[in-house]
């Protein structure tokens, strides 16, 4: 028997909650893991609340993430005892998630835990850290560099936000930080944030251009916001959209794209192809201080899940919580 969050909607009222889980219930895979770290995502609120259609099938383990050891292999590529992490993959939509003691999935979906990060660091990083890197890296290929001017990042004292500030200041850029909580003016000037912005003026519609200011973005907010992010966008500015914390919408115009040639770049986790993933997780070893991300990250048992979901969605939670599995 396992300990697990189990999201169930029949009979009606959609609900989560904490169960005792047997073995033979997990699903079909090839590499059951001992899951030690987990995390609490925006989408595994969802999951959990209900609040977004996440959840594909029921009963759910939510949960897009996790960090352990395999515990049996049935895969070449993994033997018993080996670190792993997992991400995406529709893992805690449409398969038994990492809010569990323990998962079973395809080995095609795991990867090697880097060297350089612990289970427990690894999910403080999670899928939220793990975008941030994919965002970073978007504003590389597009050969945003730190001399190009100020970065902008939007929803900065949530996961995505507080990650993306700690990397791009590691990284030597000019970080400002949007956030609609002047009380983590601090905590987001420790994580290395040279500025902070106030998000007000950015949720309400704006005009189709705006006074050139970033070289860069990341959003993870969406609709007006973004909008906006674009129409401040210096000539041959990037922007890597990841969220929609803010709207799904996009109320924007083409002219900052027609007359000022500024990029949009759409960052989908779920999917992305492993060289990435790979690629994102051996950056995020190499450029994540430790001492920031511990700064962002709070512990939570497995249990307290259940009601740190609400909090989350409500954008009430700052930096990363990780969740100790088995406790
Ligand atoms: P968090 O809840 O940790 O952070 C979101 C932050 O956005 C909040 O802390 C808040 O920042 C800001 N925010 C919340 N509501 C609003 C609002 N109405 N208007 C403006 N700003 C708001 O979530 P994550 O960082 O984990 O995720 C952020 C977004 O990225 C989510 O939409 C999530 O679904 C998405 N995401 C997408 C992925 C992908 O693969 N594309 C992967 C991971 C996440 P502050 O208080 O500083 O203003």
């Amino acid at each position: 028997m396992f300990n697990a969050i189990l999201v169930e909607r029949e009979p009606q009222p959609y609900r989560a909650g904490l169960k005792k889980l047997d073995e033979a219930q997990l699903p079909a895979g090839d590499v059951t893991v001992r899951v030690e770290y987990s995390t609490l995502n925006y989408k595994d609120a969802l999951a959990i609340t209900g609040k977004g259609p996440v959840v594909r099938q029921f009963p759910m383990v939510p949960g897009i993430d996790f960090a352990g050891t395999v515990e049996q292999s049935g895969n070449s590529s993994y033997k018993s005892g080996d670190k792993v992490l997992l991400n995406g993959w529709g893992v805690g939509e449409a398969h038994w998630g990492g809010l569990s003691q323990l998962a079973r999935v395809k080995a095609e979906w795991l990867i090697p835990l880097p060297a350089a990060l612990t289970a427990r660091q690894a999910m403080a990083v999670g899928t939220a850290g793990y975008t941030a890197m994919l965002c970073v890296m978007a504003l590389e290929r597009y050969g945003i560099a730190p001399g190009d001017g100020e970065i902008l990042v939007t929803g900065a004292a949530g996961g995505v936000g507080s990650i993306a500030v700690a990397l791009l200041s590691k990284l030597g850029f000019r970080v400002a930080a949007m956030t609609g909580r002047p009380a983590q003016a601090d905590f987001l000037r420790h994580l290395g944030a040279a500025e902070i912005i106030d998000r007000a003026p950015y949720a309400a519609a704006g005009k189709p251009l705006a006074k050139e200011r970033w070289a860069g973005a990341i959003d993870v907010v969406g609709s007006h916001t973004l909008a906006n992010v674009c129409a401040s966008l210096r000539y041959g500015g990037v922007v890597a959209a990841c969220g929609l914390a803010g709207g799904l919408d996009f109320p924007g115009t083409v002219a900052p794209f027609i007359l000022r040639g500024i990029t949009l770049a759409g960052i989908d986790s779920v999917m992305r192809p492993r060289p990435d993933r790979v690629e994102a997780w051996r950056r995020l070893g190499r450029d994540l201080e430790i001492n920031k991300l511990e700064l962002l990250t709070e512990e939570i048992s497995l249990g307290e899940t259940l009601d740190r979901a609400s909090p989350i969605l409500a954008g009430q939670v700052r930096g990363r919580i990780v969740v100790d599995v088995n406790r």
